[in-house]
């Protein structure tokens, strides 16, 4: 039974802990704890400060090297952003705000325009374009009617062709009010919903909607999301709903003046209890009816504590190397696979950095892992003599994965080809990125099962792997699980 006297451990002050935090104190919950093991809250919406030139003046500016963008359709982000009083700029940026713009560039370094008829004209592009148009009207028709109850967040049932959550509202609205987070769940039976296990390219084959991959490609596999022919579709359909694809195409997107990670630095400073910085949990016993959760702090200092109940946000195939992971943990979450994403901030030559974002939809495809497939220019008043970030996966089910140095070096020597040499790299990373399942688990039911274990020994999952890893489908993951369970 709910109780919100509970005193609650919450692991990560990611978008997924923090928003935890948020929605129980919605809850009337007052006693619980968020741990982190590092420094900084925000997970992987990481926002450093760099100092640049703008008209001569030196001044720092906020970078990303992890979440950029948002959409109309991220109403729990919304809610985040209310509590914290901390708003995104778009989807009409004013001079001197950071922006979403973007191009297409082809390896030769020319530009391209794909989606522009009147641009390097001719009958066969056009006849492409229109194909694809009718494709996409087709798609949408087929999400509202033969899915219809695709648009929850989470995945329960789907595999079943069954539907239960929060409406996505993918016209703009999700039921929630200033007054209430927690609005009705939609619930419902549809059998050609477990057509949304296929791999995304295969969903589209038999839905005769191939031509849309072109423009789901872009948003997805360059964003580190992973390849059509391995991701189930229920989790390119649950991001890029297509709402959310239509504002990408029309470059209706949000950002954040000072970067995404404030976004949750807001809300922590909000909190009636601020995550605590630089505790790890490093074991996690659970007895009879008890949670005893053991921290260590930066110096090195071992803390026990025992609580009424766990939520975990960190990555659940690593929940076994501390915690009292029974065999159904053990076994259901070693199936979890993640994305290696890598991505660096870099300065380019003088004069030679570009001066806004772009795709690089030739290197999108498998045989070209490990290749730059899109940098991100994000002060694009900066000219060109700004640090850009750029990105490009390392792995993909059926290929060898690619070392993280040769990534690093293939990345520089495609920004060197297309025009942009690289002269300083400020910072650069590999993240665990994107955790799922593959369409085989998925299909058999995976996301249920996970469901099944909610509550079990006082622990519940959260995250950014219940909906799909993007901060709406974290964030409202955590609504999700406070709103039923807490
Ligand atoms: C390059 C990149 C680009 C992205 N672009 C976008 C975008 O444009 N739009 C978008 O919506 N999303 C984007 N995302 C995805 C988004 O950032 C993630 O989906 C989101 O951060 C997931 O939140 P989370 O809280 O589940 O996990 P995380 O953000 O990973 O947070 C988990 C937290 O747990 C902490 N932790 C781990 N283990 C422990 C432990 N044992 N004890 C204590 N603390 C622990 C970690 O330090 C971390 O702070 C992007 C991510 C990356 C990396």
């Amino acid at each position: 039974m709910p109780n919100n006297k509970d005193r609650v451990c919450i692991i990560g002050a990611g978008p997924a802990g923090l928003s935890c935090a948020m929605y129980l104190e919605k809850k009337g919950y007052t006693n619980y704890v968020i741990y982190e093991k590092l420094n900084k809250v925000g997970g992987k919406c990481w926002s450093p400060k760099i100092k640049v030139k703008h008209n001569g003046v030196e001044e720092e500016r906020s970078f990303e090297t992890g979440a950029i963008m948002g959409a109309i359709t991220y109403h729990a982000v919304s809610e985040m952003e209310e509590f914290g009083g901390y708003y995104h700029k778009g989807p009409d940026f004013k001079e001197g705000e950071p922006n979403m713009r973007r191009e297409f560039r082809k390896l030769d370094g020319t530009v391209d325009h794909p989606f522009e008829p009147k641009v390097n004209f001719s009958f066969k592009k056009l006849k492409g374009l229109l194909k694809l148009k009718k494709q996409m009207k087709r798609l949408n028709q087929l999400m509202q009617t033969k899915y219809v109850g695709y648009d929850c967040y989470g995945h329960i049932g789907v595999a079943k062709g069954e539907y239960y959550g929060i409406s996505k509202g993918v016209d703009g609205y999700c039921g929630a009010t200033k007054e209430n987070s927690f609005p009705n769940y939609i619930k419902g039976t549809n059998p050609n919903l477990k057509d949304l296990a296929l791999p995304f390219s295969e969903f589209c084959r038999i839905n005769k909607v191939e031509e849309v991959q072109r423009i789901w490609i872009a948003p997805f596999t360059s964003f580190g999301y992973g390849f059509f022919d391995e991701i189930p579709a229920a989790l390119v359909m649950k991001y890029l709903d297509v709402t959310t694809a239509l504002e990408f195409v029309n470059m209706k997107l949000w950002t954040w003046q000072d970067g995404t990670q404030e976004i949750y630095a807001h809300v922590n400073n909000k909190l009636q209890h601020p995550a605590v910085l630089e505790t790890e949990v490093v074991k996690v016993e659970r007895p009879e009816g008890k949670v005893i959760v053991t921290t260590k702090s930066k110096d090195g200092k071992l803390h026990k504590e025992e609580f009424d109940k766990l939520i975990v946000t960190t990555p659940l195939d690593l929940f076994k190397d501390y915690a009292d992971a029974t065999e159904e943990e053990k076994e259901l979450f070693s199936k979890i696979i993640h994305e290696r994403y890598c991505d660096y901030i870099a300065t380019f030559d003088e004069g030679k950095s570009p001066v806004i974002s772009g795709y690089m939809v030739e290197n999108m495809v498998p045989e070209r892992l490990g290749h730059a497939m899109v940098y991100y220019n994000r002060w694009q008043c900066l000219g060109n003599d700004c640090p850009a970030t750029v990105y490009a996966l390392a792995n993909h089910t059926g290929s060898k994965d690619v070392d993280y140095d040769v990534v690093m070096k293939t990345m520089d020597e495609d920004m060197k080809k297309v025009g942009f040499p690289i002269k300083e790299k400020l910072y650069a990373q590999e993240v665990y990125y994107c955790p799922h399942v593959s369409s085989k688990d998925y299909q058999e039911g995976w996301y249920d099962r996970l469901e099944a274990l909610q509550g079990n020994k006082n622990t519940f999952y959260a995250g950014e792997i219940i909906s799909f890893g993007d901060m709406e489908d974290t964030c409202a993951a955590s609504k999700d699980i406070i709103g039923r369970f807490f």
